[in-house]
Order: structure tokens, then sequence, then C-alpha cells
């Protein structure tokens, strides 16, 4: 069977580093605000190119420390509204409804699956504050468009940064093009810890402080609590396993490339449409850089599809079946209507890609979705 991610053969290739990295923690009695997060943190500002790192427990509280901290500054206040893709995972949603903000959702381009930005323009109020971009899928979401309407009207950039370690644009890599960013090295992921791992980026002083503080009871200073913070602390094993496995970030991304190009140049079925392939009616250019977290095809006869693959042994995960507005945790929103994000979450299918999947797998996998 071709898994569709397959962890344990992922992190093997990192053997014996891995285990030695896990034993030097082990062994040095010191597990919680050392050395190893220090020494991460300003690896991981100097890859992404930002003055500053915080690691946190996860890319949840990446991105609801974000906006606690902005919101602690006076620049957010309760009821401000957030834009933020209607079809992005529902932890970006999470982070802004639990600062008490108001998300305000924007319909994607069907050919990016990221947030179409001539849509965004038109939901802006006197109360919007900031505009969360998802680079969905390990693509780049930032568009001029969207640089000029943040200068326009004031709005600070937070890019969810979860699904795109190592994508970048002109050079300039993705969570570094906005005012904050908020990654999560959940164990899927380009970057990916053996348990949860997370961490926000910036190059604001002010905000860099606050979100630090913020993640470790609100404290600068030991037993002196200046903010009404929380527990969310990158620790000492997570962070020197990530140590390791960011050396070869760019050459497993790399390899995540070819992949997709052999599936983009190989895949030809009628009934398939595959990400990214210009097309004339597309508004948005496809930029470089895309690190392809997940290689997304569409499909009218998903679910039947999906069914196929598996029975030759090719396992494939939809990534999301069901949209944020129309799930039970937000009731209110279950009446309205995005038919872009709605006909994403109906068609969409992701297929196996990862650093360690074999030529001869891919192979199959393409031949497998020609005959469909
Ligand atoms: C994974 C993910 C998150 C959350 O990260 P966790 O580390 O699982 O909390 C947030 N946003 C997006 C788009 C994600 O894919």
């Amino acid at each position: 069977m071709i898994k569709f991610l397959d962890l344990k053969a992922i992190n093997d290739a990192f053997d014996p580093e891995l285990s030695q990295a896990v034993n030097r923690v082990l062994k040095s009695g010191w597990y919680l605000l050392g050395q190893e997060v220090k020494t991460f943190e300003e690896e991981y500002a100097a890859y992404i190119g930002t003055r500053h790192c915080v690691g946190v427990a996860n890319g949840l509280d990446a991105l609801r420390l974000i906006l606690g901290a902005y919101t602690v500054i006076g620049v957010m206040k309760e009821g401000d509204e957030i834009i933020v893709p209607a079809n992005t995972y529902i932890a970006s949603m999470l982070a802004i409804t639990e600062n008490r903000l108001t998300p305000v959702l924007v319909e994607p381009d069907i050919s990016t699956f990221n947030i179409d930005p001539f849509l965004i323009e038109a939901k802006i109020t006197c109360r919007t504050k900031g505009v969360m971009i998802v680079h969905l899928y390990g693509q780049n979401a930032m568009h001029p468009e969207i640089k000029r309407l943040a200068e326009k009207y004031d709005l600070k950039i937070i890019e969810d940064n979860a699904q795109a370690q190592g994508c970048y644009d002109h050079a300039k890599r993705t969570g570094s093009l906005g005012h904050a960013a908020g990654h999560s090295f959940y164990p899927g992921k380009n970057l990916g810890a053996l348990g949860d791992a997370g961490a926000v980026t910036t190059n604001d002083d002010q905000l860099s402080t606050v979100i630090r503080a913020l993640g470790n009871y609100g404290s600068k200073q030991k037993y002196v609590n200046e903010f009404q913070g929380l527990n969310s602390r990158l620790d000492e094993i997570q962070a020197a396993i990530l140590g390791v496995k960011l050396k070869r970030l760019d050459s497993d991304n790399n390899r995540r490339r070819e992949v997709a190009r052999y599936y983009s140049a190989n895949i030809k079925n009628s009934k398939i449409i595959l990400p990214g392939i210009p097309d004339p009616a597309m508004k948005i250019e496809v930029f470089e850089g895309h690190i392809w977290h997940l290689y997304v095809i569409r499909t009218a006869e998903r679910d039947r599809l999906q069914e196929y693959l598996a029975e030759k042994g090719i396992q494939t995960l939809i990534h999301y079946p069901i949209p944020p507005h129309k799930q039970s945790a937000y009731p209110d929103w279950n009446s309205l209507s995005f038919p872009i994000t709605e006909k994403i979450h109906r068609e969409v299918l992701s297929i196996p890609i990862s650093p360690i999947l074999k030529d001869e797998e891919v192979c199959r996998i393409t031949e497998a979705l020609n005959a469909y």
C-alpha cells in the first residue's frame, strides 16, 4: 500500500541525528526555557528572514497569541473584524473567535485555493483591523493587492504559515511577508516535530516581547505577571528535533517540487483538474516557491475516485471535507453561502506527496489516475 504520508519513514531518514538530539536533551536535565529553544528560535528566524521567532506549543497557539498580543497592545479590541479565507482549516477561525474578534469570510480563487485578493476590499468596514492570509497547501497567498489594502486601510497582515515552511516569493519567505506569522510544526507538516510545536515570527519588537510573555503565564520575569497569559511554550526536546530537521527542509521541499512537477506533467485525465495549472481566466499568477505541503486535485466524482484509488492500494485524504461555515462549532454561519468554498470542499482530493515518496510510487499513482 502507498500510504498518504509515512511519518516513520520520514523520521527514519534522520537516523541517528534525531535520537542523538533527544538523548542530548534527556541527559542535560534541562527541559523547558533553555538553550535548545533559544538556538532553534535564532536559526528559524534567520531561515524565515525575521528579527524575531518565539517558540510556542503549537500552530493554533501561535495564531491565538498574535491576536492576543495585538489586543493587549491595543491595536485590536473585542468586535473588531479580521478578514480570512472561507476555505481555511478551522484553526485560523478559532484563533480569531477565541480573542473575541469577528472573522469576515472571503471566498478563495478556485485555481489557487488561496484567498481571492480582489474580493477583499468590498468586505472592509470601519471595524476591520487585519487580514489573516493562509498559505494553503504550501502556496504563497500574499499578493500586491493585499499589501495595497493593508496600507490604505491600516490593516495588520497575519500569515497562517502552518502549511508553508520554506515557501518563498521573490526570495522572501512566507512568514516574513506580513506583520506577524504563525507556524505549526505538527508532525505531518513539512517541518514536523515529534509531537506538538509551533512558532511566531515577526519583525515587530513589541509584539514579540508581548507574545513571549503571554505564552509564559503573562510573565517576563519569574513570578511577576504583567498580563493574563497562558502556558504555551516550545519544549527543549521538540526544539532540538526541529533544529536537526530544519537543516534538510529545503532539500526535502525540493523533492516535493520534483514529485509535483511529475504529477503536473503526467497526470492526464479529463475528469481531473490539477492544481496550479495556469489558466487564461485566472486573475492571479501562480507564484513559484510553492512547497507542496499537499498536492490537491479536483474532480466532480471525488468519493468514487477516492474509493478507486483505495482499491489500487493508494491512500488519499480530503483537506477538508466540511468548510468552517458549515461546522456546528459556528452555528451562526451555517446558513451563509460560499459557493466556491463549498465546491472546493465537495471536489478536492489530496494524493500522496512527501520527500520520501519513491519514483516508482509516483509513477504508479500517476498511472492509476490516468487509467481512471
Ligand atoms: C496545522 C494547521 C494549523 C494548526 O496547527 P497545530 O500545530 O495543529 O495547532 C493552523 N492553520 C493551518 C492552515 C494548519 O494547516
